[in-house]
């Protein structure tokens, strides 16, 4: 998988479930070391929460795991969500 092709998978997500997101971004680093010169950042909005990592925002440095990530966003109802 490219980049290019990466981008594409991680927007076409973005662009399905605009509900999910307060914000997200790209970003040039050395987070994963030499596999991969870019991270993922995404935070939830208010009222979900990423399950699978436990946390209201998504750092990964591929497009394959931000994806499956992604996929366990569920609606959140903990003290930071209701306030
Ligand atoms: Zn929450």
């Amino acid at each position: 998988m490219n980049t290019m092709d990466t981008a594409k998978s991680v927007q076409k997500w973005i662009d399905e479930h605009p509900d999910f997101i307060d914000d997200w971004w790209v970003e040039r680093d050395e987070f994963a070391g030499m596999t991969s010169p870019y991270s993922i950042w995404l935070y939830t909005k208010k009222g979900f929460i990423v399950s699978g990592m436990d946390a209201h925002l998504i750092h990964e440095s591929n497009a394959k795991d931000f994806l499956a990530m992604a996929a366990t966003i569920k609606p959140c109802d903990c003290e930071q969500c209701v306030s």
